[in-house]
């Protein structure tokens, strides 16, 4: 998944139920929401910080030290979690063990004549990807994603009244 998807969806959560969301708010949580991805300068991607040994000294950090932003910057990094759990793998126990899981959904279908649902999923399994050293790639989806986003903060953050 790409950057502006990364930092959108939580954004849009976090746009939606904040009182008065601020920019230093904004700002922290889109960098928690990216920074998972920061592990292509290393030797793989998806790899020391997609790991649970990364992501839950911090989680129980920020219930020590209970700070606003670390929390937001927490939430950011679980939404990254929860959003590469679901379009590829993630290595929950790297650099111990590498290999990784996700879930890939193929479809819902919602039967008319019985109330049921009905989820085509199937599991993944794979490894980190060797990093190229760099973190681009954008696709038409997320940058409308992303532009839709960009109103609703303006619009959030009273910047586009006068
Ligand atoms: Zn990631």
């Amino acid at each position: 998944m790409d950057p502006l998807k990364h930092a959108s969806v939580p954004l849009l959560a976090f746009l939606a139920i904040s009182k008065s969301p601020s920019l230093a708010s904004v700002a922290v949580l889109v960098f928690g929401a990216i920074f998972p991805d920061f592990d292509v300068f290393f030797e793989e991607h998806r790899g020391y910080f997609h790991s649970l040994l990364f992501i839950i000294p911090i989680f129980m950090l920020s219930f020590y030290i209970q700070n606003h932003y670390l929390w937001l910057f927490v939430f950011g990094l679980g939404m990254h979690f929860f959003l590469d759990f679901f379009s590829g793998v993630i290595p929950f126990l790297y650099p111990v063990r590498k290999k990784g899981f996700g879930i890939k959904v193929s479809g819902i279908v919602i039967f008319e004549s019985s109330p049921k649902i009905n989820v085509k999923y199937e599991i993944l399994v794979g490894y980190p990807s060797r990093s190229r050293g760099s973190y681009v790639g954008v696709s038409n989806e997320s940058l409308t994603i992303a532009l839709a986003t960009l109103i609703i903060l303006l619009i959030r953050l009273n910047l586009l009244s006068e």
